[in-house]
């Protein structure tokens, strides 16, 4: 027994060191000479995780249950040895978009979901408070343990009062520690060097008087652990006690190393430590193996501390006190009084961060976002909020305590102590599916990890803490025993008669059961908003992409102005001017209050106010100054469509520009056929000037003659009178002809077109010429096919055309009476086609295309005049190529010209193969 005044004055010394090196850490921080910045302090501050459910009931938890406690070392391990695969990744993730808290984190993968955060906020609390009542619990008892006469007898008195309540005072010790040392930035992802400073501290002072008991028991109590055991099982103590088996089976250490593996990083204050505290992240490769050594050395002694405990102390004694009570047994009281300072600092660690990351939690996640929501608070419009933040951050300090020592008060003397902390490991393993899931899995949806945490939450509750309340005697065990309404399969630890786990294993089961399945259904089933996509891939690609290139998926605006007032309201004035200051001079830009602030200045302004708000409440805060919000889906596909519009007018006018071309090609082109048909109209009026000349000045001179000569002889006379009359006709026909081609050209004169018997045509056309035939004594044949055929013509041009060639071919057969002129007809595709063919000198290939220009005659091979003008067959062809049909000439089978022609039977079966600008030539 050791008087209570001494304890009390270790203890308030105790504290006091610790405050001493809290302000010295952060004094060293402020001077620039930090001590954090190595990689053993980190990792001690790690080593919050060993509280005195650690320190005192690991001892506790052996001399029941035997090594099963090395499980909650083993799943930290595991963890920090496998560091690479998934603390790195978080790591990573909360340092680049200063993440405050666990719940920051969850909601930030999750679209920056205030639902979110609020969600975890909560699950989090729930789950702590029974962790910071298992604290002040501990450190009370120890106390009392210390200071009673009796120990059992002291664990068993009713709770003193509160003055008198060492937990009272240790709570309220925390709360000015915390509102001091927590609460100097409203940054709360600037590091708090102080705190980690302690938490270090107190990281090696309870190692030390752990080692120290230990050693005791070990070497002084007994000659080392083989004298140990050997006189253990000499005196009956159970051999499960201090052998390595699992006599319950696999199932509850497989469950509390899982559970263990996930609360290393799901436990709100481990994140705050391991993630939010961190200042280098290289620190992470020292203490992937630091921290494990340490975990190794802390579990050395605990056994042959329970067993040594089991051993010497009366049957009954609460192990969970055997750390202090076997040195009490042996009279070590200094010995028993520094492992008392051990478990306050495992307790104070503990419930320092925890209080610190709570708060955070509290104020970010739960009371900013509530207050900036409560329109008539008009809480953005005033000046400066960071009072208010403060003021917040501090009372969520003293609620969180209060709540603690509240829960502490209420459940009392119940429980051993590591049953209330594998509660909180339970709830906090809840965070773990939505949390390791969105660091891998991008389609991870808002709803499903809501819903999966609902869910697992509610499981936990009902298999986990509901049996924990009925056991303390809070609820009637009527519902553990029996079920919900006497149901017997919603007995909460047998779950539709789920009976083969034990209540952990079962929870542990369940919980995860409905919080993973409704995660991955939810995700699979449901649609992300724009945000989540935008937040899972910054999430799952952190390594892909560097810190600032968040993708802008924004289309918001706000002036520079807004911007800064924003950053002065939550972070002061001297803050807004020093970023701002450092951000003109990075960028080398200037910022005038009026300018429209770009993505990336907005960016960091949410990003800077995050780390003092949460992301959430970043978010909502940016989105209230910002014009444009967060674009919607519809947005989104808006611009796409926008864009999409952007290549299609691009591309068309590409295309404009390549018919522009073309234009310009056939322009030019146009212009030279132009320039040609100018000096063809040149040629053409010098060719029929000469060609008009020619008959007149046969009339002429002949006239002339006739007027001169009075003494002609009449036949002379009549003979030149004749010639004149020829010549004149000749004349007629000229003009007569050519203003029939101009016309047809011009594309004046009259068709009757229609249906023409082309047979009756034909046959016609070999009357009109039967004549000629007669004169040269040649022969016509006609080849046609003996029902009438019909085509699409006017029938006096028809008849014109066939005239043309059929006294052309009459004019070149032989005169001996061999000249012989085959018509035929022939159908050809949709048209009729015509062949008339002589056995004439025919036309040289090369002059076949010729004779269609204007005045072309080819001369003939015997020198003869060709008589006619050169007009027919370009009349003919204009005639035929309005009709739709084509001429052309080809060799006769009989040695001469054959002349081609095509008729549609419809209107413009055969289109005009030669374009009409060449044919105006
Ligand atoms: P023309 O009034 O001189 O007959 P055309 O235009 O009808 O004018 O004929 C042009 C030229 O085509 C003729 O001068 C002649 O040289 C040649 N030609 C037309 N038909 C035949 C044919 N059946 N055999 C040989 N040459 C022909």
């Amino acid at each position: 027994m050791i008087a209570s005044w001494v304890i009390l004055v270790v203890s308030l010394t105790y504290v006091g060191v610790l405050f001493g090196i809290a302000w010295w850490g952060d004094r060293r921080a402020e001077q620039g000479r930090s001590l954090v910045r190595n990689p053993l302090v980190y990792t001690l501050s790690i080593a919050v995780y060993c509280t005195s459910w650690t320190f005192y009931g690991a001892v506790g938890s052996a001399a029941h249950n035997g090594p099963e406690f090395l499980t909650i070392y083993l799943g930290p391990t595991l963890t920090f040895l496998a560091w690479w695969f998934v603390l790195r990744k978080v790591v990573r993730i909360t340092r680049a978009h200063r993440i405050t808290s666990i719940a920051d984190f969850i909601a930030s993968r999750y679209g920056k979901s205030t639902q979110l955060s609020v969600l975890v906020t909560l699950v989090a609390t729930a789950g702590t408070m029974p962790y910071i009542a298992l604290q002040l619990k501990a450190v009370a008892q120890s106390f009392t343990v210390l200071a009673g006469p009796d120990a059992t007898a002291a664990l068993n008195a009713p709770l003193p009062q509160v003055i008198a309540d060492t937990a009272f005072w240790v709570a309220l010790a925390m709360a000015v520690f915390g509102i001091l040392f927590g609460t100097r930035h409203i940054d709360a992802s600037e590091h708090h060097e102080g705190v980690v400073t302690a938490v270090a501290f107190e990281s090696v002072i309870k190692l030390l008087a752990f080692l120290a008991v230990g050693v005791f028991v070990t070497f002084g109590m007994y000659d080392g652990f083989g004298d140990l055991f050997e006189r253990a099982r000499t005196s009956g103590i159970p051999a499960e006690t201090f052998t390595l088996g699992m006599p319950d089976g696999p199932g509850r250490w497989v469950s509390m190393t899982l559970l263990s593996m996930c609360a290393i990083l799901c436990l709100p204050r481990q994140f705050q430590m391991t993630c939010v505290e961190t200042v280098d992240e290289r620190h992470l490769v020292t203490a992937s193996w630091l921290f494990p050594l340490y975990l190794l050395i802390i579990s050395v002694f605990v056994v042959p501390i329970a067993v040594s405990g089991l051993m010497v102390l009366p049957a009954g004694a609460d192990a969970d006190a055997f750390v202090l009570t076997v040195p009490l047994s042996q009279g070590q009281e200094g010995l028993a009084l520094m492992a008392f300072v051990g478990g306050l600092s495992a307790a104070t660690g503990m419930v320092i961060v925890a209080t610190i990351a709570l708060s955070t939690m509290v104020s970010n996640d739960l009371v900013m976002p509530a207050l900036l929501r409560i329109r008539w608070l008009r809480l953005t419009e005033r000046g400066d909020l960071t009072g208010l933040l403060l003021f917040i951050r501090r009372a969520a300090i003293v609620a969180v305590l209060f709540l603690g020592y509240a829960y502490y008060r209420a459940t009392g003397q119940s429980g051993a102590l590591a049953a209330i902390g594998l509660t909180s490991f339970l709830a906090a393993a809840q965070f773990a599916p939505a949390m390791i899931g969105g660091l891998f899995w991008k389609g991870a949806t808002r709803s499903g990890a809501v819903s999966g945490l609902a869910l697992g939450f509610v499981a936990w509750g009902y298999t986990m803490l509901l049996p924990s309340m009925a056991r303390s005697g809070y609820l009637s065990t009527e519902i553990v025993d029996n079920g919900l309404g006497g149901i017997a399969w919603l007995r909460p630890e047998s779950l539709l008669g789920l009976t083969t786990l034990d209540p952990l294993s079962h929870a542990l089961f369940w919980s995860w059961l409905l919080n993973i399945g409704a995660f991955v259904g939810v995700s699979l089933f449901g649609r992300q908003s724009p945000m989540e996509r935008v937040q899972a891939t910054v999430f799952v690609d952190v390594f892909k992409r560097s810190e600032t290139a968040a993708p802008q998926v924004w289309r918001r605006s706000a002036t520079v102005k807004d911007l800064y007032t924003l950053i002065q309201q939550f972070l002061g004035r001297a803050t807004a001017h020093r970023t701002f200051r450092a951000y003109e001079k990075e960028h080398g830009v200037s910022l005038p209050p009026g300018r429209e602030a770009d993505a990336e200045l907005l960016a960091m302004t949410e990003r800077l106010l995050a780390g003092s708000i949460g992301g959430a409440s970043a978010r909502v805060m940016v989105a209230s100054v910002a014009k444009g919000e967060m674009v919607s889906l519809d947005e989104v596909l808006k611009i796409l469509e926008e864009t999409s519009q952007v290549i299609e007018y691009s591309q068309r006018l590409e295309q404009k520009s390549t018919e522009l071309e073309q234009t310009t090609a056939e322009l030019r082109e146009a212009n030279r056929r132009l320039k040609e048909l100018d000096r063809l109209k040149d040629e053409f009026l010098s060719t029929i000037s000469h060609e008009l000349r020619t008959p007149l000045t046969s009339i002429r001179s002949f006239s002339e003659i006739l007027v001169d000569t009075p003494d002609l002889g009449a036949e002379q006379a009549s003979r030149f009178l004749g010639i004149i009359v020829r010549e004149s006709e000749r004349l007629t026909r000229l003009i007569d002809q050519l203003l029939d081609l101009a016309r047809l050209q011009a594309g004046h004169g009259d068709w009757a077109m229609g249906p023409v018997d082309l047979d009756k045509a034909l046959e016609d056309a070999a009357a009109v010429t039967a004549g000629l035939f007669n004169d040269r004594k040649a022969r016509l044949v006609l080849r046609l096919p003996p029902s009438p055929h019909p085509v699409y013509a006017d029938r006096d041009r028809l008849m014109q055309v066939f005239v043309n060639l059929l006294s052309n071919a009459v004019k070149y057969v032989p005169e001996d009476g061999t000249g012989r002129v085959m018509i035929s007809a022939l159908p050809h595709g949709p048209a009729w086609m015509v062949t008339i063919s002589d056995n004439g000198p025919g036309i040289a290939p090369d002059d076949r295309d010729r004779v269609f220009d204007r005045f072309v005659q080819v001369p003939r091979p015997d020198g003869a005049p060709p008589g006619g003008t050169g007009l027919g067959l370009p009349i003919s062809r204009q005639i035929i190529e309005h009709f739709g049909g084509r001429i052309w000439i080809e060799d006769a089978p009989t040695g001469g010209a054959m002349f081609c022609v095509t008729l549609p039977v419809t209107r413009h079966a055969t289109p005009p193969q030669t374009p009409p600008l060449s044919e105006a030539s």
